[in-house]
């Protein structure tokens, strides 16, 4: 299927088709004796996902574990359907994320406050799944692959409070979901993921150090791929981070409305993206994932916690 990319040590980046766009959302599927689905995407791409796994040999019965790196719409929207199309998977999640994939009553409601009417084609509806099938985690925790090969979580807040990273035993592969911002393959370029109501600058800088920490080998992108240069992608994720809250800072402190610093800040960083500065059409995705309106909304929602 022209959806499926093989990265290695059975490992496959599965394009979920997010909203039918190709190349923004990406689940993986790890491959063995309990093969393991890291991010389902949305809703409404649950049907290729179970496409994708069915052309990669692993039918209804097969799945072992389904894992989100956090529950926004775009990571785990799926894993209501998901788990009704593989009833033999677990379902793991971070303990403060499991009760809204039981009941995602919540969730949605205040995603559809932030979406309006785009919620519906944008992600669909998130549906529940049985809390006996639910495996929270801690601080960390470690997912059973198989053959002695493990995946290891690793809280990691910042971007949203129930956020893990997760590390391949066997590859050494580090699935980053948004706590690293959003990549572009397309460029290269990296934007921060800053959406409120969770971001919070230092829980999210600790975050980044601690992915340097675990040493990995390669990082892969929920949005969008893999990267092997390493320490120095985790350091510009860093340093985006800082420029995007140094600016909003800035507006923040001029009395801007949203408005404004959006417009500010998003004249302000537009040099730093190869995708904006041309035009590039894959700049639309930029806007989709990590939208300068959500970024700064972001940003001002911490400030106004931290210095009122
Ligand atoms: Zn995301």
């Amino acid at each position: 299927m022209d959806n499926i990319t093989a990265l290695g040590g059975d490992v496959y980046e599965i394009d979920t088709k997010m909203a039918g766009y190709s190349g923004i959302t990406a689940g993986y599927l790890i491959l063995g004796d309990r093969p393991c689905l890291v991010e389902t995407g949305t809703s409404t791409s649950a049907p290729v996902v179970r496409d994708a796994l069915a052309s990669l040999g692993v039918g209804p019965e097969d799945l072992a574990t389904v894992v989100v790196t956090h529950i926004h719409l775009d990571h785990a929207g799926g894993v209501g359907d998901i788990a009704r199309f593989f009833p033999s998977a677990q379902v793991v999640v971070h303990e403060k994320g499991a009760r809204h994939l039981a009941d995602p009553a919540r969730l949605m409601a205040s995603a559809r406050m932030v979406w309006g009417d785009r919620l519906d084609t944008l992600f669909g509806q998130m549906s529940p799944t049985e809390s006996e099938r639910i495996v929270a985690l801690g601080d960390t925790g470690a997912i059973d692959l198989g053959n002695g090969r493990t995946l290891s979580s690793h809280y990691s807040p910042g971007h949203a409070k129930h956020h893990v990273g997760l590390v391949d035993s066997a590859t050494g592969d580090l699935y980053v979901g948004d706590a690293a911002g959003v990549y572009l393959p397309e460029t290269g370029d990296l934007r921060p993921a800053t959406p409120p109501p969770d971001f919070d600058l230092q829980t999210a800088l600790d975050s980044i150090a601690l992915f340097g920490a675990l040493g990995p080998q390669r990082l892969l992108f929920s949005h969008y791929g893999p990267v092997d240069a390493v320490q120095e992608t985790l350091e510009r994720s860093a340093e985006e981070l800082r420029v995007w809250v140094d600016l909003t800072r800035q507006a923040h402190s001029e009395g801007m409305d949203l408005d404004h610093a959006v417009a500010m800040v998003r004249d302000r960083t537009k040099e730093r993206y190869t995708a904006l500065k041309a035009d590039d059409p894959t700049a639309e995705h930029f806007e989709l994932l990590s939208g300068a309106p959500s970024n700064v909304a972001g940003i001002l929602h911490w400030l106004d916690r931290v210095s009122p």
